[in-house]
């Protein structure tokens, strides 16, 4: 490794011209730096191409910084060290683990539900192996993809059949394009939602093929705005489920019961586009009460979709369950073959869906159940147990002290419902600024830590954090960083 005639960096490296300040002289050849101790790690890590590249890298800045000026000749062993640097934070990736101490349990930027045990050990098995995705072990015979999760959605919803997708965007406008493509699709303008980002029920109704017919106002639609707005055109009467905002006062909603009866009426069936959904009674948990899949399919809607990675706390997908006729013809729909999920995910929605076939054991089992039921007793003693470590970690430039402070669910989900939880808040005597910059160096460590800013404090919400060790470990790299 260390022969340099075998170093390709020798042979390229371009020699340095006579008209240049002599000082360049002075800088090492890409050979020397191969040569030096730390480029052994440097090869061995990340081998000689790129290892050669970031050497001539960080030549190149010495010799800028040499040309502006700037000079205090670095040695050969510098230039290793800077190769390494960089090499090293190329290699670190921006989807590392990091910690929610947002507040924020279900955030969509940070990925969402965290996965539970089972759920990941069948994901990591389903990449390691083949395993008969479409196969019928059996028979011998080709089968079905939907066939591992329909006989756990069918239970755990009490609907006749069920596909799984992508996530409930799609599910919402493969359902759409399915029963109201070149129709009409009946809505009140009480529930024309944005998600966030492009997700606009309008446009997704656009884009479905589906021709969009308001009913009612903002604030109160009736029975009798649907009744009049069906047609020989109508493909469907759709209900979207308000997850991220409520509309209070004056307010009138069709049921979804009295609307599936009046879609029947009118021979049409009924979507209920749920969001979130949850396959449990949350109060059971101590969570404010959501509607379940099971309720919304027990109402009389042909199709109901929701997420996996919401409230539900698996892997993105969108689940789409009701009637055998109306799934079957979504399932012959080709939109589905490009919504469709891979074998990972399925494996890891097979595991979670089968998690609640045992309620009793699911808040222990399934991390966004178990997160979100947490009392507030035990945070807050976390807090106290870890608030002198943080302190340490922070530095004198700050003040730590433990708080109390609400998280919310996040997703969309229950928006006005947030939770009684506890964490630590930190300030700075030298203000905002200061604060920012601790912030930012949080987001910088090994195992990034994010919190959020209120009220003059950085707060860490603890709700989420299991991994103390980790958590404190990785707060150990501000050593001598934090800035004051
Ligand atoms: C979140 C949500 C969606 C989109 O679901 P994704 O799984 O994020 O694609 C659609 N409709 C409603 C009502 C939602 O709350």
């Amino acid at each position: 490794m260390s022969d340099q005639s075998a170093s390709p960096g020798a042979a390229f490296e371009p020699p340095i011209e006579e008209s240049r300040p002599a000082r360049l002289r002075d800088l090492s050849s890409v050979s020397a730096v191969l040569n030096t101790a730390i480029a052994a790690t440097l090869l061995d890590r990340f081998g000689r191409q790129a290892a050669t590249d970031a050497i001539r890298d960080v030549l190149n800045e010495a010799r800028q910084a040499a040309q502006a000026g700037a000079w205090s000749a670095p040695t050969a062993e510098d230039l290793a060290v800077g190769a390494l640097a960089r090499l090293e934070a190329r290699a670190r990736s921006e989807l590392r683990p990091l910690f929610n101490l947002t507040g924020t349990v279900l955030h969509t930027n940070l990925g969402r539900a965290v996965l539970a045990e089972a759920a990941i050990e069948a994901a990591v098995a389903a990449m390691r192996d083949p395993m008969a995705l479409e196969y019928d072990l059996p028979s011998g015979r080709r089968g079905e993809r939907d066939d591992h999760v329909r006989a756990l959605l069918c239970d755990l919803t009490g609907a006749e059949d069920a596909t799984v997708v992508n996530n409930n965007a799609g599910a919402v406008l493969l359902a759409l394009n399915t029963l109201a493509g070149g129709r009409e699709a009946i809505v009140s303008r009480g529930e024309l939602i944005e998600i966030g980002g492009a997700f606009r029920m309008p446009d997704i109704m656009q884009r479905a093929g589906a021709r969009l017919v308001e009913v009612g106002t903002t604030n109160r639609t009736h029975a009798k705005d649907y009744r009049a707005a069906v047609t020989p055109e109508t493909g469907v009467i759709l209900k979207v489920h308000a997850s991220n905002y409520r509309i209070q006062g004056f307010t009138a909603e069709v049921g979804a019961a009295e609307l599936a009866a009046i879609a029947d009426e009118a021979n049409v069936p009924l979507m209920h586009d749920l969001g979130s959904g949850t396959l449990v009674d949350l109060s059971r948990y101590g969570l404010q009460r959501e509607p379940t899949v099971h309720e919304a399919v027990a109402q009389g809607a042909g199709i109901v979709t929701f997420s996996g990675d919401k409230l539900l706390g698996g892997p993105q997908a969108g689940f789409i369950v009701g009637g055998k006729a109306l799934v079957a013809a979504i399932n012959r729909n080709p939109m589905k073959r490009a919504l469709r999920v891979d074998k990972i995910r399925l494996a890891a929605i097979a595991a979670t869906l089968e998690l609640y076939r045992d309620p009793d054991r699911l808040a222990e089992r399934l991390p966004t159940l178990r997160l979100l039921a947490r009392p507030q007793a035990e945070i807050a003693a976390q807090a106290r147990r870890l608030a002198p470590r943080v302190a340490r970690a922070v530095g004198a430039a700050f003040t730590v002290a433990p708080c109390e402070c609400r998280s919310q669910i996040g997703s969309g989900a229950l928006p006005l419902d947030t939770l009684a939880s506890a964490g630590l808040v930190i300030r700075s005597g030298q203000g905002a600024r200061a604060l920012e910059r601790l912030a930012a160096a949080l987001r910088g460590l090994d195992w990034p830590v994010l919190g959020r800013i209120a009220d003059g404090g950085l707060v860490l919400d603890l709700r989420c954090l299991t991994n103390e060790a980790a958590f404190l470990s990785s707060l150990s790299g501000l050593d001598g960083h934090a800035p004051a």
